[in-house]
């Protein structure tokens, strides 16, 4: 079995860590931006439907307006038919009677009239409003897409520098012994990008977590007889001018 030699270890770890710490954080960038595409994409959609909404309400009011139309020519055809009728009637009575239901025939009619004006009203008042918001969601629709674009620009530059760096982590990552790597990387993982960090000399304190790192473990760090880890954050300890040069 061949021994390990410590502390060339820790300066490929080192070298290493500084790759993987800008992998982490590129990668948590990356991850960030199809959500911000999800959020661009529904909040169009949101506008869309509420266009879709307004075209469907006006429609409503359009067919209310044909039923009412229909609904005015068949009681006026009634008003017509009623007076022809009046110039059968035998007597005075029955004539008074007539020309009371007509009177009243007609005065229901000037109501529906006034209701199907209202509706025409509120028809012109719908359309404009469609026509704002339509207008304004083909600016919409352009500045989202626009957007969406960006970030998806955004996502390739982040994809092909996440790549390259990959890339030279795979050429540096042999340097480090296998179980050493196994080790590192399951820190790495738990502790949010960060396997290895140095202790602050001046503090004497991990640099991960920032607790005091006892002077005896200072002392086994430097001897660099064997990986030492930080008693409060696990992550792998170096002290910064042994492994520097
Ligand atoms: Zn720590």
């Amino acid at each position: 079995m061949t021994a390990v030699d410590i502390g060339e270890q820790l300066k490929a770890l080192v070298e290493l860590q500084a790759l993987d710490k800008q992998i982490y954080d590129l990668q948590r960038r990356r991850q960030a931006k199809p959500p911000q595409i999800e959020q661009l994409k529904a909040a169009h959609q949101a506008q869309t439907q509420r266009v879709k909404d307004a075209e469907a309400q006006l429609k409503a009011l359009q067919v209310k307006r044909g039923s009412m139309d229909g609904d005015l020519a068949a009681k006026e055809a009634h008003v017509k038919k009623l007076q022809m009728q009046l110039y059968q009637v035998k007597t005075n009575k029955e004539y008074t009677a007539m020309q009371r239901e007509i009177e009243g025939a007609k005065a229901d009619n000037s109501v529906l009239e006034e209701e199907i004006l209202k509706v025409m009203e509120q028809i012109d008042q719908q359309k404009a409003a469609i026509a704002g918001v339509a207008e304004s969601l083909k600016s919409d629709e352009a500045a989202m897409r626009a957007a969406v674009a960006a970030v998806e620009q955004e996502m390739a530059v982040l994809d092909t520098a996440i790549a390259g760096l990959q890339a030279q982590r795979q050429a540096s990552a042999p340097r480090v012994e296998a179980k050493v790597l196994a080790r590192y990387e399951r820190i790495l993982e738990k502790k949010e990008g960060v396997g290895l960090v140095a202790v602050d000399p001046r503090l004497e304190a991990c640099g991960g977590c920032h607790m005091n790192v006892p002077p005896q473990t200072i002392n086994e760090i430097r001897l660099k007889e064997r990986l030492i880890a930080c008693e409060s954050c696990a992550r792998l300890l170096y002290y910064p001018e042994d492994v520097i040069a």
